[in-house]
């Protein structure tokens, strides 16, 4: 039987319109007003918007960070519960291979993480962690099996590679038509700071943004997007934090350069105050890049506001206080990087930019979804309201009061650092692929998540 839901406001991310919306089976079969019920089983949703379900371009739901943390708090079983919950239909995960293991067989460990577990739709970012022959050669293959879009890094000893390296798989990527993602940070003055800083005694929490200062980002960003220009590959930036990485990518943007911006709610919401909370708590914001000046959050919100950001996602990588970010007790460098965010972004975003103004809904829309799904290939099966799309359907209360805790959150770790956020809107129900798997912030249905084959559009 179909289903139709009737008096709700569809938004995209050009505008809003009541309309209503006619599903049959997986897909969005019909948009219009005053739509026939015709067998059709009627969903109310007068005062409410549909919005198109929100994709997480950046979450780390399986990670292992090395010996002694025995992986990231959540898997994809509780990570994609929680990000379904709240709205977020689809998740692009990273891929991330150990030193030796092909492209290959990291995809066949992430499928088997995601496969019959996840309650989200997912695909994969695939790191490059190192460049051979061997590697260069499974991008085509990768991209054969629907994984457009690749994760490499500058920072991290066990997953940077060299400025020439980086060079020579954009090249590829440029050549394959593929997406590439880099984390932007300096990884040899990392780790020049972080020793000195330790050297020097000077050990908690409070050091860990000292040990990675605007500029070791900006410099970063800067150099990578030289050579992306080199290589002529678009590139995505991912998390960026400051108002100095900001500038870079305006110049670039002004030399004519293409590429794309995403940011976090960490960026827009917390200040580096936060590093000096007691009893080590400053622990739980430890991530990298780490959180930035308030006059960095500020510049973020314009980047945001006159289009210089694309994209927000959050770089979800949890890992639990105790027993797990208490390693790094006596040297800050230990404690593993991270902090979850899957579950509430989408309340974030929309109690911090839409209910104070600072953002329209439509923005919000194209930030959360529209523009992922276009940027990673996801479009329009994905990112949109409209006839022939996934009928991944949020049904948003604009007015419904929440509070974020950590004894309610539905993320499998003993923090969040939202926690005593109040919030203004949420997801009154979960639609995926034509499913109702949420309500009310509870999950209806589980593992009905199925890997999203992307395919790179010809014509780009
Ligand atoms: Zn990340």
């Amino acid at each position: 039987m179909s289903k139709l839901l009737k008096g709700g406001v569809v938004v995209t991310a050009r505008g809003r319109l009541q309309l209503d919306v006619r599903i049959d089976g997986e897909k969005i079969v019909e948009m219009g007003t005053n739509l026939p019920q015709a067998g059709a089983e009627v969903e109310d949703v007068t005062g409410r918007y549909l919005l198109p379900g929100f994709i997480d371009a950046h979450t780390h739901l399986e990670l292992n960070n090395g010996p002694g943390t025995q992986g990231s708090a959540d898997n994809f079983y509780t990570g994609s519960k929680a990000a379904v919950a709240k709205g977020t239909t689809t998740v692009i995960d990273m891929a991330t291979p150990t030193k030796g293991q092909s492209l290959q067989e990291c995809l066949a460990v992430w499928n088997n993480f995601a496969e019959h577990t996840s309650s989200c739709d997912y695909t994969y970012h695939m790191s490059i962690i190192e460049w051979n022959e061997a590697i260069k050669k499974e991008i085509a293959e990768m991209i054969d099996q629907g994984i457009t879009s690749f994760k490499m890094y500058l920072a991290y000893d066990n997953l940077r590679v060299t400025d020439g390296e980086l060079f020579e798989a954009m090249v590829e990527l440029q050549k394959q038509g593929a997406m590439l993602g880099v984390h932007c940070e300096n990884g040899d003055l990392v780790n020049e700071k972080i020793h000195q800083l330790l050297a020097a005694g000077k050990t908690t929490p409070h050091y860990h943004p000292l040990s990675r200062p605007d500029a070791i980002e900006a410099e970063a960003v800067e150099r990578y997007l030289m050579i992306a220009k080199e290589a002529g590959l678009t590139v995505n930036i991912v998390h960026l934090s400051t108002r100095r990485s900001l500038e870079a990518v305006r110049r670039a943007r002004k030399r004519g350069q293409q590429l794309f911006v995403e940011t976090c709610p960490q960026y827009l919401l917390l200040d580096d105050s936060v590093y000096d909370q007691p009893n080590f708590l400053g622990a739980k914001f430890v991530c990298s890049p780490p959180i930035r000046k308030i006059t960095d959050q500020k510049a973020l919100w314009e980047g945001i506001t006159d289009g210089s950001i694309n994209t927000i996602s959050t770089d979800h990588c949890s890992f639990n206080f105790a027993g797990q970010k208490t390693l790094g007790v006596d040297d800050f460098s230990k404690i593993p990087n991270g902090m979850p965010g899957v579950e509430t972004r989408p309340e974030l975003i929309y109690t911090a930019g839409v209910d104070t103004g600072r953002i329209t809904l439509e923005k919000m829309v194209a930030l959360l979804s529209e523009n992922i799904a276009r940027q990673f290939h996801l479009f329009p099966q994905k990112g949109i309201l409209q006839e022939g799309s996934d009928a991944d359907i949020v049904v948003w209360d604009p007015d419904k009061a929440g509070l974020i805790s950590a004894a309610t959150q539905l993320q499998n770790v003993d923090y969040t650092p939202y926690d005593g956020f109040v919030t203004k809107g949420a997801a009154e129900a979960v639609y995926l692929r034509g499913e109702k798997v949420a309500e009310n912030g509870a999950v209806l249905k589980e593992k009905q998540g199925r890997f999203v084959y992307r395919k790179i559009p010809v014509t780009e």
